[in-house]
């Protein structure tokens, strides 16, 4: 949409107060992402007396899950932007600014826009490339294949001259998102074709990182694991959500794994990726979850070891099935298990850390904190936003954002790193 707007000759501010027109990128996956998202849309929509604004618009997945409500409740929207037509997004600006309400939708099941061109919202050398749009899983508790549609795969080659124009634009870090990254390929190639797809990617000049995020752990396969161990600018990193680890919960959630698959599935990706960084998502609270299975999911992390983790408290989300399963549970209880959960990960996490003292990684510059006149990186282990960092001392040069420097790791501080420039000897 920032590319479609500039190519208009808009002039793009990130100073709300200057701006004629808002555009909300709205996320309604779980209640508080939802309630962040109308909080976004009322501070904006004040903008009306006090600043220039002439439209509010919206676009995401509140607006495209919320359409109804938003007409009647939320009058100050100007105009109402779905998932599959972003393409609209200048039409839809100029029809709200000249005084008309205006609405953009059209049919999951289309094909995502193919907008020839992007415009970076994240500098430092990184950008993502979505493969696919939608998921047919139909997680029980997961509101997204009503939201987004059906998985569609985007076209190889438009990916790929994507990622070219990306790189020619400085990327030199590309993650790989989805709703679900390992099938990518089924509907349109009908088989899984990630593995050509990375090998296509990494064929690129200046992208010198590719990191997979979203991997369904049923669709790990060895042809999967394989095409990363030998394409050396993939990057061992898994983030491969389980959701739990109790095989009750996992039925009832509607997962298509059960707990021993995923011990087999862990224990494979490390066998042939022995390097690798694995990281997961949990739900806290889910219906039906008892002591016994926040227990028996705590053993599991015990002996699957991720290096990183995150946990949701599970949100009762309208018109999916477990919203209306008996046994909900307390929000005070699922907080708790939350805060259980992370705290046992946390020293896992500790552990890991510890471990990296005195090895030599790559890291990629993020920024400089002048105050402690320390560089921020990642290395590989890391995701941008989610993940740790690392705090680079005594670099003897200024690094643009998006520069590769060698580092050995000397210390942890939490869940980040600290290290120390050396040169190549290379
Ligand atoms: S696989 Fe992921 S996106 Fe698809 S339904 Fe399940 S949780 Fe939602």
């Amino acid at each position: 949409m920032l590319f479609l707007i500039r190519e208009k000759g808009y002039e793009i501010t990130d100073v709300p107060e200057d701006a004629d027109v808002v555009l909300v990128n709205t996320c309604c996956f779980i209640a508080d992402a939802l309630q962040e998202s109308i909080d976004s849309v009322l501070s904006y929509a004040s903008l009306k007396e006090t600043g220039n604004l002439k439209a509010l618009l919206i676009s995401g997945c509140m607006a495209q899950r919320f359409k109804d409500e938003i007409r009647k409740e939320l009058p100050e929207i100007d105009g109402i932007i779905g998932i599959n037509s972003i393409d609209e997004v200048c039409t839809a600006i100029e029809e709200a600014v000249s005084g008309n309400k205006t609405e953009h939708f059209r049919p999951l099941s289309d094909r995502p826009s193919d907008i020839k061109g992007r415009t970076l919202s994240s500098g430092s050398g990184v950008a993502y490339l979505k493969i696919a749009e939608g998921c047919n899983k139909n997680c029980s508790y997961c509101i997204i294949p009503s939201v987004r549609g059906p998985y569609r795969s985007i076209e190889k080659e438009i990916l790929i001259r994507e990622a070219k124009e990306l790189a020619e634009e400085g990327v030199k870090e590309l993650i790989l998102v989805a709703q679900e990254t390992t099938l990518y390929g089924i509907d349109i190639y009908k088989k899984k074709a990630l593995p050509e797809l990375l090998s296509e990617l990494s064929g690129i000049t200046g992208i010198e990182w590719i990191r997979l995020m979203y991997c369904y752990p049923e669709e790990i396969e060895d042809e999967l694991l394989i095409s990363i161990r030998d394409n050396k600018k993939v990057l061992p990193y898994f983030d491969m959500p389980i959701q739990h680890a109790s095989d009750k919960i996992l039925r009832s959630m509607g997962r298509r794994t059960n707990k021993s698959e995923l011990e087999n599935k862990i224990k494979r990706i490390r066998e042939i990726l022995p390097d690798v960084t694995l990281r997961t998502t949990i739900i806290a609270g889910y219906p039906g979850e008892t002591e016994e299975d926040v227990s028996e999911l705590l053993e599991f992390l015990s002996e699957a070891k991720f290096d990183r983790l995150g946990v949701f408290a599970y949100s009762p989300e309208e018109g999916t099935s477990a919203e209306k399963m008996p046994d909900q549970v307390p929000d005070e209880i699922k907080q708790e298990r939350l805060e259980r959960i992370m705290l046992h990960q946390q020293e896992i996490c500790f552990k890991k850390n510890e471990d990296q003292i005195g090895k030599d990684l790559t890291a990629i510059i993020e920024g400089y904190l002048p105050d402690e006149n320390v560089y921020v990186g990642r290395t590989k282990r890391d995701a941008p936003d989610i993940d740790g960092m690392i705090f680079i001392e005594n670099l003897p040069f200024e690094p643009v954002s998006g520069t590769f420097v060698n580092v050995k790791v000397t210390g942890q501080s939490g869940y980040d790193l600290v290290g120390e420039y050396y040169e190549s000897t290379e």
